[in-house]
């Protein structure tokens, strides 16, 4: 896809054939969302009232300081945690609709996670660790889907290895690989470049980017990084468990001037 055909919060709504207008799809949708932790006076709101739309196809990048929220939106959106009121859907299935175990399922073949710190297993291949939630699933990965993924993430020459012989860099890569390795309808990353390098973590968001761009993957990350935000389509900023800014085509000196305003640089 053209950068220029990036599917956006600008996207303009296409007429469906009987007239009415029809937005984008939607990935994911948090409404009203709200999360209390405790009860009484020990309570914290970690999100309150908050409601996004995830457009398929997009990346979006959340935002704000140190308890803002963001790892707790993550987590609801992604069915980790339960939400105090509100609603989460994933596609068209709203997540308190789902018993554990189909919450589970969902979150296995509908959903991907990337975390900062890789979380592959040692004792398995680049490729095992690829494709352990195919074999967990007791399914036998597509082969095409696999060699695509694995071509877009430049692993070809990697497959054998085990994480301890790859960089970083490469370690997160095979992380993307296997969150991709469902086609989910989204990829959940929650600081995947905290670990690397400033030129690892570059590489790797150029990855995330063509990931959304070539294979049409949808990527919700949370970032501390400003040069990462500007990797995505919007930037959503969090405070205090409240959305408070938004930004589309967002720049590293967009999203600087937003973090000054918000006191959080
Ligand atoms: P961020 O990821 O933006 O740093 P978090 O989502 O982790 O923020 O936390 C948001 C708020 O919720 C913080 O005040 C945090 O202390 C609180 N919080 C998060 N998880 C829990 C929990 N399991 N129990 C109680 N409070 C929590
Ligand atoms: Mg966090």
């Amino acid at each position: 896809m053209a950068v220029s055909e990036r599917p956006s919060a600008l996207t303009t709504t296409t007429p469906r054939l009987d007239g009415t207008p029809s937005g984008p799809r939607l990935a994911a949708r948090a409404v009203h969302v709200h999360k209390i932790y405790g009860v009484g006076d020990t309570s914290v709101t970690a999100l309150g009232d908050v409601s996004l739309d995830f457009v398929a196809g997009g990346f979006t990048a959340i935002m704000g300081p140190s308890g803002s929220g963001k790892s707790t939106l993550l987590h609801c959106l992604a069915g980790l945690d339960t939400l105090t009121s509100g609603q989460v859907l994933i596609g068209d299935t709203d997540l308190a609709s789902l018993t554990d175990r189909q919450r589970t399922i969902l979150r296995r073949d509908r959903l991907g996670f990337v975390f900062q710190s890789f979380n592959l297993l040692p004792t398995l291949t680049a490729e095992e660790n690829i494709t352990l939630p195919a074999d967990l699933a007791g399914r036998d990965p597509d082969s095409e889907w696999l060699a695509t993924v694995v071509a877009k993430l430049h692993l070809e020459d990697r497959l054998r290895h085990r994480p301890a012989e790859l960089s970083g860099g490469q370690q997160q890569r095979v992380a993307v690989a296997r969150a991709l390795i469902s086609r989910p309808e989204v990829v959940f990353a929650d600081e995947p470049t905290g670990a690397l390098d400033s030129k690892a973590g570059s590489e790797l968001l150029h990855f995330l980017r063509s990931v959304v761009d070539d294979l049409g993957q949808t990527v919700v990350m949370v970032t501390h990084d400003p040069g990462a935000a500007a990797y995505a389509d919007r930037v959503v900023f969090l405070v205090d468990g409240a959305i408070v800014e938004e930004l589309v085509a967002p720049t590293r000196e967009t999203v600087l001037d937003v973090m000054g305003r918000l006191g959080d640089e």
